[in-house]
């Protein structure tokens, strides 16, 4: 999965264009910036590569998830469907929005359940966040039905999928916006930075103005002479970040049709177990491939696989233990340990997260274990992957 294990010379040229000049501010310097613009060309190959109309860098894929909520007019009062399998980022995006997390059931495929959302829907309900966990994506279309049906915005948390795709077009394009994280461990990095795609002008313009304190980038080289047609925040990416994300999105190609090869090669190879059913992926074709995930019969049963594949040299992740991923272990939620004073503390409809009980997800989630992907294994690394596999199968 992680970008940083295919780092190289590519990188090392487009950060010595930057380190040249001395100009690590996206905006202006004009003079001075020998023409290398490298947050300007990331977000034109951002938005060419998952066939956007526009897009916009961050400096993280949690600023990205708080400026698209902006962007999208999401904020006080207004509640949000989110999944309880995602990484604390998506919940906290919303409650920083002064919108207020609901959550609801995942399925098979790890994601959020189209057939479950109007459970929790009210009158207060305005979008719907899917995440597309694990390189792998939700049942997207059904999603997209159910929130046009219901008069929803449909904002993806794509922030693990980048270069993953339902029926040939890319996630984080299914709805208004899309997010994507460039932090140190996902598909592609630039160390700490986040995208927004989307096709709405609208958006794109708002989300523009917001990561840079409202600036509309009209007032020309002079960015004292720019107007504020919002109050905004600093969200903006570094140049230098900017310069790696490059160098690295010029390699997704690479990195997908590797992972692809490595994922398949373990899978096949498990397929023929019997306690084994694998993660339901609506579209394989497109699924990027930056984690193999599986089903085993019962708790007790992936407990101890996944013990023994960490005794035996495979390691994997038990996400129904883990106390990022998954809700049970989201005790500062729960108490509503906010850093400062939201909107949503004073609110009337804060849903009780301390008794928060998805017996779906709950099944799942302790029968699930995934294991991440890596780029730099090689042949024999994978052979001997299958090898410790099977016999953690036979303890
Ligand atoms: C990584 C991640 C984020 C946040 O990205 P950062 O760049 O680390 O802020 C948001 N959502 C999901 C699902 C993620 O995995």
């Amino acid at each position: 999965m992680p970008g940083f294990e295919i780092f190289g010379d590519e990188e090392r040229k487009e950060v010595a264009d930057v380190l040249e000049t001395g100009v690590l501010f996206r905006y202006g310097f004009e003079g001075t910036r020998n023409g290398h613009f490298k947050a300007l060309e990331f977000e034109k190959k951002l938005a060419e590569i998952t066939g956007s109309n526009y897009s916009h860098l961050c400096s993280s894929g949690t600023a990205a998830l708080c400026t698209a909520l902006t962007a999208c007019g999401i904020g006080a009062g207004d509640e949000v469907i989110v999944p309880p399998f995602t990484f604390v980022a998506t919940f906290e995006a919303v409650l920083n929005a002064g919108a207020i997390p609901v959550f609801s059931e995942i399925d098979e495929t790890l994601c959020l359940d189209p057939d479950r959302i109007k459970e929790v829907i009210t009158d207060r309900t305005k979008a719907v966040i899917p995440v597309h966990m694990c390189g792998s994506m939700a049942r997207i279309d059904e999603i997209k039905d159910v929130c046009r049906k219901k008069g929803l915005i449909l904002l993806e948390d794509a922030c693990q999928s980048l270069g993953a795709s339902y029926q040939g077009k890319a996630l984080g394009t299914f709805g208004l916006a899309g997010c994507f994280s460039f932090d140190a461990v996902k598909t592609v990095t630039c160390g700490e930075g986040g995208g927004i795609i989307t096709d709405s002008k609208a958006v794109y313009e708002k989300a523009d103005q917001f990561a840079d304190h409202g600036h509309d980038h009209l007032g020309g080289p002079d960015r004292g002479a720019d107007d504020h047609p919002i109050i905004g925040t600093n969200y903006r990416i570094s140049e230098l970040s900017a310069a790696v994300g490059l160098a690295q999105l010029n390699k997704l190609d690479q990195i997908l049709d590797i992972q692809r090869k490595n994922k398949f090669a373990i899978k096949d190879a498990m397929a023929d177990l019997p306690e084994v059913s694998f993660r339901y992926i609506p579209d394989a074709k497109g699924d990027s491939a930056t984690f193999l995930s599986f089903f085993l019969p019962t708790q007790d049963r992936a407990r101890q696989i996944a013990k023994n594949l960490a005794k035996n040299g495979a390691g994997s992740v038990y996400w129904y233990d883990n106390n990022w991923h998954y809700y049970k272990k989201w005790h500062h939620l729960a108490q509503m340990k906010c850093s400062a004073r939201l909107a949503v503390e004073l609110s009337d409809n804060l849903p009780d997260y301390k008794n928060l009980v998805l017996k779906d997800a709950d099944t799942i989630m302790k029968k699930t274990i995934s294991m991440q992907i890596m780029l730099s294994w090689t042949k024999a690394d994978i052979e001997k992957r299958i090898q410790a596999i099977m016999k953690s199968f036979k303890e």
